[in-house]
């Protein structure tokens, strides 16, 4: 049936889980099977010098303790790379995107020399080196063998899309439609040095390819909804419904992160907390 909603929980296994990724799981679960819905899992595992397999294998021990089940088998995106070549292709063929062979300290001093530069959600907006440069020195450089990052031309994909630029919009819940700001991230990596893919891309892709019809994940993450729009446009993907939910605080209420250390569930777990406990402290009902 059409209203049995979809919906995945896609951990990046650079870390262990904590009680945000618990409450973020739980949520997509409760939200799959309110509905009689499927809930999916995903492992986002695109950051090689970051992603590891005992990460991954404690992910799926720990949201089994949770208590959850998803279907198999597990969409693996590094698994996956030629579904993301061929996206790729797609925007190429559309001739929006472009080579970038700046290494983030050029990118730095680039910004640091116009201080009034554009800001995005995660800081100063790429200056733009090279988006101008010439075919024949794109080609020079890559002969000489220069690596290098593809862009999205954000002003270019605009264009492509002519009149329905203006008009793309996401359905958030319990709220009026939003309406897309595709620049705010200015001109974002599509495809990084070493892989064929980002984040964007490869969520934008797999959403449509797994058939999630809601995306729930933290309200940090909102932002990037701009580029998941832009790119579903397009790529001409169907756009799923999005659900941006709080982010758990600790004690002292900052939001948890895997960078601080925050207590992972394995800890609280030895400490003695159950899954029902696990589900109060998060605020989702218990079963
Ligand atoms: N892998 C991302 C993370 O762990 C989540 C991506 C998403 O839900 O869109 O933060």
């Amino acid at each position: 049936m059409s209203d049995q909603i979809v919906t995945r929980f896609a951990p990046s296994p650079t870390g262990h889980l904590h009680l945000g990724h618990a409450y973020a799981a739980l949520f997509a679960e409760a939200a799959a099977r309110e509905t009689g819905g499927r809930f999916l899992l995903r492992i986002e595992d695109i950051d090689g010098s970051r992603a590891r397999p005992e990460f991954e294998q404690a992910i799926l021990e720990d949201l089994t303790w949770l208590g959850l089940s998803w279907e198999t088998p597990v969409r693996r995106q590094s698994d996956h790379l030629a579904d993301y070549r061929k996206a790729l292709e797609r925007l190429r063929d559309l001739e929006i995107v472009y080579p970038c062979f700046c290494t983030r300290a050029e990118i730095r001093s680039e910004i640091a020399r116009s201080p009034s530069a554009p800001q995005g959600p995660d800081g100063p907006l790429y200056p733009g080196i090279c988006k101008n440069l010439g075919e024949s020195e794109r080609a020079r450089r890559q002969v000489e063998g220069a690596s290098f990052a593809l862009r999205l031309n954000v002003e270019k994909a605009l264009l492509t899309l002519g009149e329905q630029a203006g008009h793309i919009f996401w359905n958030e819940a319990d709220s009026d439609a939003q309406p897309v700001n595709a620049s705010l991230h200015g001109d974002v990596v599509i495809a990084r040095k070493d892989i064929p893919t980002s984040y964007h891309l490869a969520v934008t892709v797999d959403d449509a390819l797994q058939g999630i019809t809601l995306v729930t994940r933290g309200l940090d993450l909102k932002p990037a909804t701009h580029i998941h729009r832009l790119l579903q446009e397009l790529l001409q993907l169907p756009p799923p419904r999005y659900h941006h939910h709080r982010l758990i605080a600790d004690e002292a209420g900052q939001r948890l992160a895997t960078r601080d250390k925050a207590k992972s569930l394995r800890t609280l777990r030895d400490q003695g907390m159950t899954p029902e406990d696990v589900r109060r402290a998060v605020g989702i009902p218990v079963k």
